[in-house]
């Protein structure tokens, strides 16, 4: 598929799943933008921008806000982060830039950070300017980068910067990955992503998708490109390994987060189990909430300090009333046709169980990595090994960053890991040039 096909387009339309997943945060304008930047004091030695994994320049941005320079604090955004738009909506920024912001120690609101990115990069999408960068001139040095999420994209944009060519193969229909797919509707929509991704086409990204890369496929792209960069992500939701899991109406977090966002799915049943406490668990819960479900539990084996979730993504989830048992391990899912209830053991009295009525279960407890390809390359705990530097793997010609290497993080991890790869991929095909 070539940059001429706009992905916005092929975005699917569902106007009743957008009027349920509205916005968690409403988008600043410039009344409210204005003096939230000008708050800002401009730190020297900002602790908001060592905080964010891709370095973006925090006060640099905010202050071309302030002075209305809207296209200038756009470009200082994506100079450091392509992807700056959808950071902007699903960063954990209460742990990253803002909880860093030194409003804090003064006892002040931090400084809404994303919110202000936000505004600088949709006024910019608006404004329907292209990218602000020109790629170098053709180096005729090509890349084949596997996978579309953030890691492979943030990598194709430096490389394209350089002169290098880029191209993604993308086994879904769709680029983006989980910011496609995962990410819950009323952090980013569908839509919003592929507005953002999008954009590279236009610095000479090209894009393949409905293309799964095998073994055999790689290697004929490893002889037919300079450099190869594996974003693959990560691997099947693991299993509960209890009896009933093949039952209808057992299912995982990100089937259903990427069934409602598809379109697919636009109801569930009454009620709803989902089995975990991260953050993907709590999105598909408030998911199913927002889906019509009236009773939605979240079952988590451990106590309420020990949940992966962040603090205000578990606040959200009670405010959208889910409930949560603590300490129960499931043992059993029960039905005929379908699920009928769940059964559950407590690991604070042992012996003690309960039947949770359920005719739904959504298994959230995490993802494998993944196997079956470039399994050759040195790996640690299963995570495919790389010099955090430059993404360079133990095959110098293969280049790697996302969750398939930090086990699974945040966007604006894998955008960060990409972005160092592109650079070192660069760096490593201009010495081997440079040496030949
Ligand atoms: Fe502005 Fe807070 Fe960053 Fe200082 S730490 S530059 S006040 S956002």
């Amino acid at each position: 598929m070539s940059g001429q096909i706009s992905f916005v387009q092929l975005a699917p339309v569902h106007p009743e799943i957008s009027a349920r997943f509205e916005d968690l945060h409403p988008p600043f304008d410039r009344q409210a933008a204005l003096p939230e930047a000008n708050r800002c004091l401009y730190c020297f030695d900002a602790p908001c921008t060592s905080a964010c994994p891709t370095h973006i320049d925090v006060p640099r941005f905010i202050k071309k806000i302030a002075s209305d320079n809207l296209p200038g604090s756009a470009r200082t955004i994506l100079d450091a982060n392509i992807l700056g738009a959808s950071c902007s909506r699903v960063c954990p920024v209460e742990v990253l830039c803002e909880g860093a912001c030194v409003m804090n120690r003064y006892n002040k609101q931090p400084i809404q950070i994303a919110r202000l990115q936000r505004f600088a990069m949709e006024t910019f999408h608006a404004s329907g300017a292209p990218l602000p960068f020109t790629p170098a001139p053709d180096t005729g040095l090509s890349v084949a980068l596997i996978g579309a999420g953030p890691a492979s994209l943030a990598c194709a944009a430096e490389l394209r910067r350089r002169g290098i060519r880029a191209t993604i193969y993308e086994a879904h229909p769709l680029p983006g990955g989980l910011n496609t797919y995962g990410v819950a509707e009323y952090k980013l929509p569908l839509v919003e992503s592929l507005r953002e991704i999008e954009m590279l086409t236009q610095i000479g990204v090209e894009f393949h998708f409905k293309t799964f890369v095998d073994q055999a496929m790689l290697a004929q792209l490893d002889q037919d490109n300079d450099a190869i960069f594996l974003g693959i992500g990560l691997g099947d939701i693991h299993r509960l390994g209890v009896p009933g899991e093949e039952l209808p109406g057992v299912t995982n977090a990100l089937d259903l987060i990427a069934g409602y966002k598809s379109g697919e799915l636009t109801t569930v049943p009454p009620r709803v189990a989902v089995v975990g406490a991260g953050n993907t668990a709590i999105d598909a819960a408030v998911a199913a909430a927002r889906l019509g479900a009236q009773d939605v539990h979240i079952v988590y084996r451990r106590g309420e300090e020990h949940m992966s979730a962040f603090n205000f993504e578990y606040e959200h989830a009670r405010l959208e009333g889910v409930k949560f048992l603590w300490w129960v391990q499931p043992t059993r899912i029960l039905g005929g046709d379908s699920v009928e209830a769940l059964e559950l053991t407590s690991l604070e009295q042992p012996g003690q169980e309960t039947r949770l009525t359920v005719d739904m279960v959504v298994l959230a407890i995490g993802q494998g990595n993944q196997a079956g390809l470039s399994d050759e390359l040195q790996r640690e705990r299963g995570r495919i090994l790389i010099d955090r530097a430059t993404g360079q793997t133990s095959n110098p010609k293969f280049f790697s960053g996302g969750d398939c290497t930090n086990g699974g993080r945040e966007v604006v991890d894998a955008v960060a890991d990409g972005k160092r790869a592109g650079i070192g991929i660069a760096a490593w095909l201009e010495a081997k040039l440079a040496g030949a």
